[in-house]
């Protein structure tokens, strides 16, 4: 076989990292684009009824090596950042976008799915083959493929001018944040704040020519603000600054004084769109819309989990408002507590209660120890093993995108190789910022020509922004994490286990292919949990200096730390999702109600804080109005329920062996339930087959502290 000199369209093994460069996108793109065109072309001309082999599977294979040459792309853009390099993403991105909306408007591409559907074929198929059916055409009706043309058309329509509606809503937003800015030049001012925060703000002065310190609304100058600032006017200008962002309030220079920057007619104009499009689909409001793909059935499901959890958690919201109040009053003479108290309170009082810094707890975590601890923890929950691919012969010379990269092989109990993952742990001016899993290639099931099959073996890609090892007077220091980076890397690890450990043979629903999206993080939740457990944290930890491990004492502070003011940080989700499932649900858009009325409501229902009237959040509220969480913003909750449930059986069954909740049977059901199973089936029979019953909401309540 020979192997393509554009390595961006080899498939016979792991991404050619060493050789792939800017000038190869644009060729194997469009190659891609043509072999994916070519082939839709001629099964959808094709007059024999559709089946398995010559229809979805030929449209399968084109479009996993569209997606493989892309996926190494987009991975570089987001860790090797160059100009030309995003320069060239951003050529191709609109090119493949594209591809697909035409595919999901191809009423062609339908009518086949619907007959392979009513064959008799259908009835002989997988399970997992069924729900890729099942899921496409779930997937062409709600993209309007059922509508009458005359219908059609105004669907998409409506698709078009809600996207626009949105990129204006972000739009808005964003300038609205920019145009605020505050310089202080007097130190008195500005106590409180921490160093590097001023550092920058400093900086940010001096470009204007400005002497003193420059605060504005972006997350990194906000925050510290309201958590630090010991000035109570600096906190509430700020406050009534980033409240009144893209509000009728908030308005743009005389210059440009035509247009405005006010969300609330872009958020009507929205919830106008969503309903029509609802009813225009056949369903009753949009909330059902947004869930029919989702592991929740249907908005007065959503609604009632959301209010059960609200009964559990208010009270203990209400507890930690009056600790807080106390304190406020007794210890900083505020008698009484403003929204823009709050997080400055909060933040005394966590220092009052809690006596440990991060940068004490970081000490003790260092990456030799971290990373083989984790890896300890799953070889002995899932019965596999993980070795470096180093060390192994694997056939292939590995090339890496940067030498901090390193690649691991796992294998099951039988000595197979199963699947494979790059870990890059450290931040770097090249990589985007946040921490992520991506699948660079998923598991499936490939048919030799000449009879038999080979299984093609997963490979993930994990990717964090820790600081790297630094050298101390010519020695070399391992990176060390803080306790949240450690829960970080379980969280993704979680994430990457379901996209390895998965054993369903089609790639569609493989992994976390086909996963409900209220579902999809229960798996990496779910490894957050061990993060909290003495028996596992402690084979994990080695003072940087000294060597000793972790001190219980330290670990039970960073326990009574971890659920404090849970119950209104609880509380907070709650209403903002409530908030988002009624705007969805039952409110009229054309009625008398007004989108702060209805907020106002659920407020009185479900916070403990009321915030001044002038408060605008949904103005910003850019989840549900310049993103993809519509009827949506449950899913945290939703999944953190699952998550904790699931984690809830290990708990139980610690308490009847002496290994914990290290515990290999509960492990395996874990590992073959949920993690094996990937989309192959609804989340919620994947839940059921591992716990025995469906979700319960008491592990959560227990995990934050919140026990009757
Ligand atoms: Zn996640």
């Amino acid at each position: 076989m020979n192997t393509p000199s554009n390595p961006l369209l080899d498939f016979s093994g792991l991404p050619r990292f060493d050789e792939i460069n800017t000038a190869h996108v644009t060729p194997a793109i469009e190659t891609l684009l043509t072999e994916n065109r070519s082939t839709i072309d001629s099964i959808r001309n094709d007059s024999n009824a559709p089946t398995w082999q010559t229809f979805v599977q030929p449209m399968v294979d084109a479009s996993e090596r569209l997606s493989r040459a892309w996926g190494q792309v987009s991975h570089l853009n987001a860790v090797m950042n160059t100009p030309e390099l995003r320069e060239v993403y951003n050529k191709n991105l609109p090119l493949i976008t594209q591809f697909y909306a035409e595919l999901s408007q191809d009423q062609r591409l339908f009518d086949k799915f619907k007959q392979l559907r009513a064959s008799a074929e259908f009835d002989m198929l997988s399970p997992a083959r069924k729900k890729i059916i099942e899921n496409e055409l779930r997937d062409f009706r709600l993209g309007g493929a059922e509508l009458p043309p005359e219908k059609k058309q105004r669907f998409l329509k409506i698709q078009e001018t809600l996207s626009e509606l949105s990129s204006k809503f972000n739009d808005n937003l964003l300038d609205a944040t920019n145009a605020f800015s505050l310089v202080i030049d007097n130190q008195e001012e500005i106590s409180g704040i921490p160093e590097d925060v001023l550092h920058t703000a400093k900086q940010l002065a001096e470009k204007d020519s400005k002497k003193g310190w420059k605060f504005t609304l972006h997350m990194p100058s906000y925050l510290p603000i309201q958590q630090y600032a010991d000035n109570r006017a600096l906190r509430e200008k700020m406050y009534h600054a980033f409240y009144t962002r893209a509000s009728e309030f908030s308005k743009p220079s005389s210059e440009s004084s035509d247009t405005s920057w006010d969300n609330m007619p872009i958020i009507k104009k929205i919830l106008e769109l969503r309903e029509e499009e609802a009813r225009l689909l056949g369903y009753k409001n949009f909330a059902e819309v947004s869930l029919a793909p989702k592991m929740a059935t249907s908005p007065e499901q959503v609604l009632g989990f959301l209010r059960e959890l609200a009964g559990k958690a208010k009270p203990y919201a209400e507890k930690d408002l009056q600790e807080l109040q106390q304190f406020a009053t007794e210890t900083l003479g505020l008698p009484k507590l403003e929204a823009w108290d709050i997080p400055y309170v909060s933040e005394k009082l966590r220092q009052a209660r809690y006596a440990f810094s991060d940068q004490e707890v970081k000490q003790y975590f260092p990456e030799d120890k971290v990373l083989p601890g984790m890896f300890k923890l799953v070889e002995a929950l899932y019965r596999i093993s993980i070795v470096p691919a180093d060390s192994i012969e694997i056939g292939q010379t590995v090339q890496y995108w940067h030498p901090d990269v390193k690649l691991f092989d796992i294998f099951d109990a039988s000595g197979d190789l199963i699947g494979r993952f790059y870990i890059d742990l450290y931040a770097r001016d090249t990589k985007r910022g946040g921490a992520w899993m991506d699948g660079a290639i998923a598991r499936r099931r490939i048919d030799c020509e000449r009879g038999g099959h080979v299984v093609q073996i997963p490979v993930a890609y994990l990717t964090c922004n820790f600081s790297g090892p630094v050298s101390i007077n010519g020695q070399q220091r391992p990176a060390l994490f803080t306790h949240n980076e450690v829960i970080v890397l379980f969280h993704e690890f979680g994430h990457g286990l379901h996209h390895l450990l998965t054993q369903v043979d089609d790639l569609s629903v493989s992994g976390i292919n086909g996963v409900e999206w209220d579902a999809v993080e229960l798996p990496s939740q779910f490894m957050e949990n061990f993060c909290w457990e003495w028996d596992v944290l402690k084979e994990m930890t080695r003072h940087v200096e000294t060597g000793e491990p972790l001190p219980r004492t330290l670990f039970d502070k960073m326990l009574a730390a971890k659920n404090f003011q849970s119950g209104m940080q609880m509380v907070r989700q709650i209403e903002f999702a409530l908030f988002d499932m009624h705007l969805h649900y039952d409110f009229d858009p054309h009625g008398d109600k007004s989108v702060l009325q209805l907020l106002d409501e659920v407020r009185r229902e479900v916070a403990v804080i009321t915030p001044p009237a002038y408060n605008r959040f949904p103005n910003s509220f850019a989840h549900i109005f310049g993103g993809g969480y519509a009827a949506g913003y449950y899913s945290y909750k939703w999944a953190e329920v699952l998550s904790a449930d699931a984690y809830g059986l290990f708990e139980e069954n610690a308490s009847n062996n002496s290994i914990g909740v290290m515990d290999a049977k509960t492990g395996s059901r874990f590992r073959d339930e949920i993690l094996a199973m990937g989309g192959s089936r609804p989340a919620l029979e994947s839940f059921v087959a591992f716990r025995g019953r469906e979700p319960q909401m008491d592990a959560l309540l227990r995990h934050n502290g919140m026990t009757v």
